[in-house]
């Protein structure tokens, strides 16, 4: 294992308090084990919706006044993470980290924790465990996909980032040091009827080495 000088810079930024009506991780009764990881993509694309408008716009106009987010200007936004956050919030999901366009590793949940960022799933054969959450952690990139952003479409380098890369890297050295990592997957393996991300442009080989393909 290398030993690195620095310690890896995790800014703090956690999900808010649960309420009666909502709450945005489990914590459980015994310590749990954590064996997986699982990739996910994530963007502020589909902000002006209407569906998501109709249910969430007066909750999260706030945050998008902060930002200076309009119709127009959606792209530039698009990768904000208080607008990211923001819809983590009102859909009632989680992840453990986000990170960001320029490397910034954010944490919202405690690894200890059971986020939500999975939802039904199930693990790749033979494992075949469901409900992923409750043994893995979630780590989201702020990313899109080609058929969603014309942008990566027309150059799939607009895809992640170098920077993310060699956070998520970081991360995952940590992490494999502190837990039984046994296996990373994609969101898109352990729910393909649902999920998309973090598609075909996403480089495995950053992170999946032969010992952590899922077995
Ligand atoms: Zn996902």
């Amino acid at each position: 294992m290398v030993c690195r000088a620095e310690p890896l810079e995790i800014i703090q930024s956690p999900m808010p308090e649960p309420t009666p009506e909502i709450n945005w991780y489990r914590v459980p009764e015994e310590p749990r084990v954590i064996d997986t990881v699982v990739i996910h993509y994530t963007s502020a694309l589909g902000w002006f919706n209407e569906d998501f408008q109709e249910q969430f716009g007066e909750q999260v106009a706030p945050v998008a006044e902060k930002v200076g987010l309009t119709p127009e200007n959606l792209n530039e936004h698009k990768f904000d993470f208080q607008l990211n956050k923001a819809i983590f919030v009102a859909y009632g999901v989680s992840a453990h980290y986000i990170i960001d366009r320029d490397g910034t590793i954010y944490q919202l949940v405690p690894d200890e924790w059971v986020a939500w960022h999975a939802g039904v799933s199930k693990m790749p054969s033979p494992d075949d465990r469901e409900m992923v959450n409750t043994f893995s952690i979630g780590i989201e990139l702020l990313a899109t996909h080609p058929d969603d952003d014309p942008s990566v479409k027309a150059d799939p380098e607009n895809a992640f980032t170098e920077a993310q890369y060699a956070s998520l890297e970081q991360l995952m050295e940590k992490l494999t040091t502190e837990y039984p990592i046994t296996a990373v997957v994609g969101h898109d393996e352990i729910a393909p009827d649902r999920k998309k991300d973090p598609g075909p442009l996403f480089d495995w080989s950053r992170v999946r080495h032969d010992d952590l393909t899922p077995h």
